[in-house]
């Protein structure tokens, strides 16, 4: 007998009807031998209708009391799911993220999980229950209270949870059938991926790609539990997300090995802007000062680059890239250090997007940059800035132009397929 960890999205669970699919899933699951642990998030849109709410009250709510208000969105979903699984004849028995043994640091909004004890969990499921746990939450170890582990935060649950009772697999269930090329909403050509590794999917959830979030994927990494993203709206096979390629069972050919794609895939993300230290001087420990600061306002920032100074000036212009939701405070912070770092004028943008490729292949296949540059020309796309590891390229480029870029690459590279085979089954992309 196996231990599934199942976890459920906001769409998936969005009224009455989806709860009722759900809990003929769950059990279906359970029938077929398993040990069964469901986690659930919010019902729809309950967590942002929550925010939107707390924000009328106070517009800067205190942490630890939005917690409080957040968690009960969970609290509502985990609960009629057990109603729902019981109404169909079996055992069922919900768990608040505290009560399953979810403990976290004391960060509020944003808390990481530090350790599972999933011993309720463990005794209801030996027992004969199915258990379903509240994503998303925890509690905390020094404080004592209710935390939450940051926007879509349940797939963290899930896998932490997989984790800690030694399960077989962690299924994520969304209102996509997997982890496509690029994302189904914006190239309609987007083919899903049989198996990702962990590297590339890292890679494509830290370039913008929203199916997995990056955190619930370097979980996974670490205690090596194999992710099996898939829709709960249908009955196909997802995408798999181990370190080792899958054999999956194919009607046509029997039983396939599964191979690394030299591409996996292209992301954008449009939610980031882009500052520009105007006037700095050219001389050593400009770029430590100005990263000082970003770093001492505690803010996190993806892309720099710094222009050749202009030889008559011996100045400088340092570009870097960040959260769009972080601009106000990097902008404050880098004025009230002016005159320390010394420099003309900042430039704020958030019109930008940025578009990236990803495949472990690059790495030996010298000419991928080449046709990624190539097919955005052609496609008229002007580029701003280029980053690179060994298995991705991204650039910057107006925000407008992201949809076109994306488009472009994925048929540069050959990933469109030939159906337009990507639903997306529900979800208000909220
Ligand atoms: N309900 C939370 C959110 O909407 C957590 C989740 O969906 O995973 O962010
Ligand atoms: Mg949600």
């Amino acid at each position: 007998m196996g231990l599934v960890v199942q976890k459920y999205g906001g769409s998936s669970v969005a009224d009455a009807e989806g709860i009722k699919r759900v809990a003929k899933r769950i059990v279906e699951a359970k029938q077929n031998g398993n040990q069964v642990v469901a986690v659930v998030s919010a019902m729809g849109d309950t967590t942002d209708e929550l925010i939107d709410l707390a924000e009328q009250v106070s517009p800067m709510p205190a942490g630890r009391e939005l917690d409080m208000l957040l968690t009960a969105g969970e609290r509502i979903s985990m609960a009629l799911l057990a109603m729902a699984i019981k109404k169909l004849g079996h055992e069922a028995q919900s768990f608040t993220g505290s009560q399953a043994g979810v403990i976290t640091d004391s960060v509020h909004n944003k808390a990481r999980i530090i350790d599972v004890t999933p011993g309720r969990i463990k005794t209801s499921v030996d027992e004969g229950n199915i258990a379903i746990v509240a994503g998303f939450q925890g509690v905390s170890q020094d404080t004592k209270d209710i935390t939450t582990l940051g926007r879509g935060g349940s797939d963290t649950t899930a896998v932490a949870l997989a984790a800690a009772l030694d399960a077989d697999v962690c299924e994520i269930y969304t209102d996509v059938d997997g982890v496509f090329t690029a994302d189904p909403r914006v190239v309609t050509k987007a083919r899903k991926i049989d198996w990702i590794s962990f590297e590339d999917m890292l890679e494509l959830a830290a370039s913008g790609s929203k199916v997995l979030l990056h955190r619930c994927v370097e979980y996974a990494r670490r205690y090596n539990i194999p992710i099996h993203v898939r829709s709960s709206f249908s009955g196909l096979q997802g995408t798999w997300v181990s370190s080792e390629p899958v054999v999956q069972k194919t009607q046509q050919q029997g039983e396939k090995q599964v191979e690394q794609a030299l591409i996996s895939g292209v992301a954008h993300d449009t939610s980031e802007a882009k500052v520009t230290v105007v006037g700095v001087p050219d001389k050593p420990g400009e770029a430590a000062s100005i990263f000082r600061t970003i770093a001492d306002a505690e803010l996190n920032i993806d892309m720099i680059v710094q222009n050749v100074s202009a030889a008559s000036t011996g100045l400088t212009d340092i570009s870097f890239t960040l959260p769009k939701t972080d601009g106000r405070k990097a902008i404050d912070a880098l004025e009230k250090n002016k005159a320390g770092i010394g420099f003309d004028s900042l430039r704020y943008d958030d019109q930008i997007g940025k578009i990236s490729l990803v495949g472990a292949g690059m790495k030996t296949n010298p000419g991928v940059t080449a046709d990624f540059f190539s097919a955005l020309s052609d496609a008229g796309v002007n580029i701003e800035l280029i980053s690179t590891s060994e298995i991705r390229i991204s650039v910057v480029t107006r925000a407008d132009d992201v949809p076109e870029a994306v488009r472009a690459v994925h048929s540069a590279f050959g990933l469109d397929s030939d159906s337009d085979e990507a639903v997306v089954y529900g979800g208000t992309g909220r």
